[in-house]
């Protein structure tokens, strides 16, 4: 047998102690753990024992076991050991390394209070490995265990705090033994705990650790800087207990631990080893609950109380990974915040900082919303000129101002045309009568973000003339009516329209050339009759004429005291008298006729000397012209037939017998004068009724100052007169004797008295 020497032999043995190495696994070991005491009988085979010649003897050796064999692989080829064939030609080679000459290294470690782990290198060719023990270094080694396909292994069930000692050799598939390992050691221990440290409210911090298995207590060690004094702060008397909350500590300062369990044995406290140093700092905890909610344009932060606040933060960010603005502080009191600083369709993130004594605690966890804007209320579009189109809407709230949006489609594009704080727009430029579509949104600037919000639906409008206004209808002359009006913008010129009634037919009555001919002279207009005119101007666009709307009517008439001096159930033997009376003062009357046979000279002498003749029933009597419509119509018809057969006049004035306020005719046909006072003027007929009465049909021959009295008594105060008298004969003499007086007094009073015809102004009742 060769024998090898090396440096290492020589060496001390290294106990290994108190070195922490986490949790050691022996699953991998293959042999049955046997007790610490081996007996005789488990030994091995002794292998040869080595038996060095030229080295000192080993430092260790057991006393009842082999000789640990010690050697070093490393060492060079002994000349005692030369290569195998010596006939080889080739060159000596490294020489081969005995299995016998090998030795693996071993460490010992504590696993725990009553367990050691063991670790050794490898060893070529080994297929198993003893592991021999001892209770002291230079003790008796005994054969512990076999381990095979691992290289550690977890020795358990030692005594506590106590120092167990172990030597390893391999042995290869020929049952050769390596030698033995250097003899490593370990005491058993209660292991460093794993400790950590964390803040638990704005003055505590929770110190916490896993369970030391055989830890009777825990000892806590605290300091005020990673490398200062550590003092021993507080011993936990339970194994079982893995934390410690440390109070009434300085909010925001940094305080330092450290933990090492220990087991009580024999009446002592046998300390393990320390954990790493943790640190940690007591702050304000978060808030637990952060609620935003949004309304038109601003978002309400609120959130739950922080134990220990003395206020709060309220941080904003436009991203949530970006940078956090400080937007306000609040008292501990109030956990609200109102933010308006708020635009429509941005999303803002939130979290929420409890402060005290000016030391922030955790922020919050990051909640976000975005506001949104109500759309203006009231949206309306209307043509505001020949080329312009007014937008007008509501107010919103919190709007900066407002977007205004078009398209030349209803379901087109919407294209941003006007950024205003107005509530109205007018958009110029634009083609007359072609429709334009628009929608407006309110918008919000704040802290250099601008944001829209709703847009409301379409509305549409298209260039239209502004009707122009007739600004006034006045007497030109005594048979002329001036129109004016003020001039329309764009317009190319203007249609003048006309009627007899508000709400009658407009006809026009005249074309005016030139957006500059503002005013117009209508001919052959009827004294004290209204009329009424509208407008419309005009444009020609691409050669064709567009019409604005009608403007709003205007009135007006020729103010003239008029006198309309009416005879009725004539011809008589008075008419000739009458009408010599008329002619003398060059004055015409009216005279409603009746049928009357021997009387056409008096119908004829009417017409021909330029008097009115009209229509008065050809029978007068009641019972027989209200019968029927029919019958009132045959009435009517005879005598017009009869006026026209002497006169050769068709004459469309009549007045009713009676007038059209009498009740005789309910007698004969109830319900008939209505029809009638739709009948007349429907067909083209005009009926006249009286506003005077000379009061000579109260009886005959009334007094004649009687007459003019009635007469004058009636004329007051009326512009227009339409005066009663009847034209009979012998009964009525006075009439005609009253007559001269009557037509001084009306035109002493300025009356202009005409006889009726169909442009007169209608007196009825
Ligand atoms: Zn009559």
């Amino acid at each position: 047998m060769i024998k090898r020497l090396t440096a290492l032999m020589l060496c001390t043995i290294m106990l290994m102690t108190s070195v922490f190495v986490g949790n050691v696994s022996a699953s991998e070991i293959t042999a049955t753990d046997i007790p610490a005491a081996v007996s005789e009988s488990d030994k091995p085979t002794d292998t040869p024992a080595a038996t060095p010649t030229d080295t000192p003897k080993p430092t260790v050796s057991g006393t009842d076991t082999p000789k640990p064999t010690v050697s070093d692989s490393d060492s060079p080829v002994s000349p005692d050991n030369p290569p195998q064939n010596p006939d080889d030609p080739t060159p000596p080679q490294e020489p081969e390394i005995k299995f016998d000459e090998l030795k693996t290294v071993l460490t010992a470690k504590t696993a725990g209070y009553n367990s050691i782990h063991l670790s050794w290198e490898a060893v070529e060719g080994a297929v198993k490995y003893e592991i021999w023990s001892s209770g002291s270094l230079k003790g008796t080694y005994v054969y512990t265990v076999g381990v095979s396909d691992a290289t550690e292994y977890t020795r358990t069930g030692r005594a506590f705090n106590k120092t167990f000692y172990y030597k390893v050799r391999g042995v290869n598939s020929d049952g050769e033994y390596t030698q033995f390992s250097e003899i490593a050691s370990a005491k058993t221990q209660v292991l460093a705990p794993n400790a950590k440290a964390a803040s638990y409210s704005y003055n505590k911090i929770k110190v916490s650790w896993n369970k030391v298995a055989g830890a009777s207590g825990y000892m806590i060690y605290r300091a005020t800087s990673a490398n200062g004094k550590y003092t021993q702060y507080k011993r936990i008397t339970k194994g079982s207990t893995t934390s410690y909350v440390n109070s009434s500590l300085t909010h925001g300062k940094t305080y330092y631990y450290k933990v090492r369990a220990y087991r009580t044995s024999g009446g002592k406290r046998i300390y393990g080893a320390y954990s790493e140093i943790v640190s940690a700092k007591p702050r304000l905890s978060k808030p637990s609950t952060v609620t935003l909610k949004r309304s038109s344009y601003y978002i309400n932060v609120s959130w739950s109380s922080v134990s220990g606040a003395t206020g709060y933060k309220v941080y904003r960010a436009t991203d949530p990974e970006g940078d956090y603005i400080l937007l306000g502080t609040t008292s501990s009191k109030k956990r609200t915040f109102k933010n308006t600083s708020v635009v429509p369709n941005v999303v803002y993130y939130y979290k929420i900082v409890a402060t005290r004594s000016g030391v922030e605690g955790l922020p919050s966890t990051v909640k976000s919303a975005s506001a949104v804007m109500a759309k203006p209320s009231s949206f309306s579009a209307a043509s505001a000129s020949g080329s312009s189109i007014k937008v007008s809407w509501g107010t919103v709230s919190g709007a900066t101002g407002y977007v205004v949006y078009k398209s030349e489609t209803a379901d087109g594009e919407f294209v941003e045309i006007a950024r205003t704080t107005a509530k109205s727009y007018t958009d110029n430029g634009l083609t007359l009568g072609k429709t334009y579509y628009y929608k407006v949104a309110g918008y919000r600037t704040s802290k250099g973000l601008t944001g829209v919000g709703t847009l409301t639906a379409a509305v549409s409008a298209a260039p239209k003339f502004t009707a122009p206004a007739i600004s006034s209808v006045k007497k030109n002359s005594s048979s002329s009516l001036k129109i004016a009006w003020k001039a329309s913008g764009g317009a190319d010129g203007y249609y003048l329209y006309r009627s007899t009634s508000k709400s009658g037919t407009y006809s026009q009555i005249a074309k005016l050339e030139g957006n500059d001919k503002v005013s117009y002279v209508d001919e052959g207009r009827t004294s004290n009759k209204y009329y009424y005119y509208k407008i419309k101007a005009y444009r020609i666009v691409d050669g064709e004429e567009v019409l604005s709307s009608f403007s709003s009517y205007k009135s007006g008439r020729i103010t003239k005291k008029v006198a309309y001096l009416t005879f009725d159930d004539g011809p008589s033997s008075n008419t000739i008298k009458i009408l010599d009376i008329l002619d003398k003062y060059d004055v015409k009357a009216t005279f409603f006729v009746i049928g009357k046979s021997g009387r056409d000279k008096e119908y004829k002498a009417i017409v021909d000397r330029g008097h009115t003749i009209a229509l008065h029933s050809y029978s007068h009597n009641y019972a027989k012209v209200y019968a029927s419509e029919k019958a009132f119509w045959n009435e009517m018809n005879k005598v017009s037939d009869k006026i026209y057969s002497v006169t050769g006049v068709r004459t469309k004035i009549l007045r009713f017998p009676g007038g059209s306020s009498n009740t005789v005719y309910k007698k004969y046909c109830r319900g008939l004068m209505a029809k009638l006072k739709k009948s007349v003027p429907a067909k083209g007929y005009y009926y006249h009724d009286w506003n005077v009465s000379s009061g000579d049909a109260s009886g005959n021959n009334i007094s004649k100052y009687k007459i003019i009295a009635n007469i004058k008594n009636g004329c007051k105060n009326k512009t227009t007169v339409n005066i009663l008298m009847h034209d009979t004969g012998s009964a009525k003499r006075t009439t005609v004797e009253a007559l001269p007086a009557i037509i001084e007094y009306l035109l002493a009073q300025g009356y202009d008295i005409q006889p009726i015809t169909e442009d007169s102004v209608l007196i009825q009742h």
